[in-house]
C-alpha cells in the first residue's frame, strides 16, 4: 500500500465476515462500512460540497469516461486537481471508465489495445487503453483509482466471460505498469460474470499483483439478485483481509447488509441523486413517491428519525409541493435525505458490527434468498 494510505480493521462481527475498519487516503479517513455519493461530473447532482459534508460524505467517487468528454482532464488538473476543482477537500476515488465504454457507449470496437468508441457529445473518435486511463486518472488527481477493465455485460456465454476476464488481468498489468503517482492507490477490479469458477479465479490471479484494494465489478448490470449475492460470497473471501473491498455499482439496503456481511468495507450508486431527481425519497427500506395524494397535506417530515437537514426543517406536504412545482429545491431536499438515508445505513451497520449486534438489527436483510 502507498505510504500515504492504510487500512486497519478495528472489530470484525463474531456470525459473519464483517468488518468495521478505517481506511486512512491523503485526503482523510473513510470509516468502513460505508457507502460512498456518485459525483459523476466532479458534482454529486443538485448538492453542494456543504451539504455533501453534512450528509456524512467522507469519499465521493466520479466518472473518468464523463470527465474525459466533459470538461477534459487538463482543465481539471489545470485548477489545480479535482479536489480543488470541485471544492471537496475529503477523499476522492475516480473510476477507470471502463464500465462506462462498455455499457453507454454506441459503436465500440474492442481490441487488446484498448476500445475505440464515438464521443456521445459530438461524433469524434476516442480511444481508452489501460495506459490512457490511468493517465487521465492521474491528472484528475482523485486518492484511488481503479483499474480499466472489460465489464461483460448480462447474459453473456461463459466463453465471452473467460475473454473478457483474461483480458481483465491482463490490462490490470499494464495499468500498475502505467500507474506512476505515489499519491494515488490503484485498486483492481474482479470481473468473471455470474460464473463462481471464474470469479475465484479471478480473484485469485489479482491477489498476486498485491495491490493496495480490491473491488467487485460487473455487477449490477441486469443479473438476478441471487446470482449478485452468490458472486459476492464466492469473491470475497479471497480477497485479502487486510485490505479495502469495493463492491461497484451497489446501493440498495438488502444488497448492501448482505455485502457486508460477506466482508465488503465500500459502496457506491446513483439509486439517492437518481431518485430524488425522480421526486422520490428513500424511508425506512422503501420508496415513496412525493407525487402521491398521501403526502399533500402530511406535515410530518419524511423520517422522524433522521438527523438530516430536509427532516429537520420540512415537512412531506411541503417536498411534495415542490416536486409537483418541479422546483428545484425538491431535487437538493430529495437528494440531502436519500445521500444521508443510505450513508446513515452503512453508519449504523459500522456501529452494530462495533458492538457485536449486527446480525441480530439486521437480520431481516441477512437472510439467504432461496
Ligand atoms: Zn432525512
Amino acid at each position: 500500500m502507498p505510504q500515504s494510505f492504510s487500512f486497519q480493521i478495528q472489530t470484525r462481527c463474531t456470525h459473519t465476515h464483517a468488518r468495521a475498519g478505517v481506511f486512512v487516503t491523503p485526503h482523510g479517513i473513510v470509516e468502513t462500512p460505508r457507502f460512498m455519493p456518485v459525483g459523476t461530473l466532479a458534482n454529486v447532482k443538485t448538492l453542494t460540497p456543504a451539504q455533501l459534508l453534512d450528509t456524512g460524505a467522507q469519499m465521493v467517487l466520479s466518472n473518468t469516461y464523463h470527465l474525459h468528454l466533459q470538461p477534459g482532464e487538463k482543465i481539471v488538473a489545470a485548477a489545480g486537481g479535482i479536489h480543488k476543482f470541485m471544492g471537496w477537500n475529503g477523499p476522492i476515488l475516480t473510476d477507470s471508465g471502463g464500465f462506462q465504454v462498455f455499457s453507454l457507449s454506441e459503436m465500440r470496437t474492442v481490441t487488446e489495445a484498448g476500445v475505440r468508441f464515438r464521443s456521445p457529445h459530438d461524433g469524434a473518435i476516442i480511444e481508452l487503453s489501460p495506459e490512457r486511463s490511468i493517465e487521465i486518472q492521474n491528472q484528475l488527481g482523485a486518492d484511488v483509482i481503479m483499474a480499466f477493465d472489460e465489464c461483460p455485460p448480462y447474459p453473456a456465454s461463459r466463453e465471452d466471460v473467460v475473454a473478457a476476464t483474461a483480458r481483465t488481468v491482463r490490462w490490470l498489468e499494464r495499468c500498475i505498469a502505467a500507474h506512476d503517482r505515489p499519491e494515488a492507490a490503484l485498486f483492481g477490479i474482479v470481473q468473471g460474470g455470474v460464473y463462481p469458477d471464474l470469479r475465484v479465479a479471478a480473484a485469485k490471479k489479482l491477489v498476486e499483483f498485491d495491490l493496495p484494494g480490491y473491488a467487485i465489478g460487473g455487477v449490477s448490470v441486469g443479473e438476478p439478485t441471487d446470482l449478485m449475492e452468490m458472486v459476492v460470497r464466492v469473491t470475497t473471501p479471497i480477497l485479502p483481509d487486510h485490505k479495502p473491498r469495493y463492491l461497484m455499482g451497489i446501493g440498495t439496503y438488502r444488497e448492501m447488509a448482505q455485502a457486508i456481511a460477506s466482508g465488503i468495507d465500500l459502496f457506491d450508486c446513483v439509486i439517492p441523486t437518481r431518485l430524488a431527481r425522480h421526486g422520490a425519497a428513500l424511508v425506512a427500506g422503501e420508496r415513496w413517491n412525493l407525487k402521491n395524494a398521501q403526502f399533500r397535506e402530511d406535515f410530518r417530515p419524511l423520517d422522524p428519525s433522521c438527523p438530516c437537514y430536509t427532516c429537520q426543517n420540512f415537512s412531506r406536504a411541503y417536498i411534495s409541493h415542490l416536486v409537483r412545482a418541479k422546483e428545484l429545491l425538491a431535487y437538493t431536499l430529495l437528494s440531502i435525505h436519500n445521500v444521508t438515508e443510505l450513508i446513515r445505513f452503512t453508519t449504523r451497520i459500522r456501529d452494530a458490527i462495533l458492538g457485536d449486534r449486527f446480525t441480530d438489527e439486521f437480520a431481516q436483510y441477512l437472510q439467504v434468498q432461496s
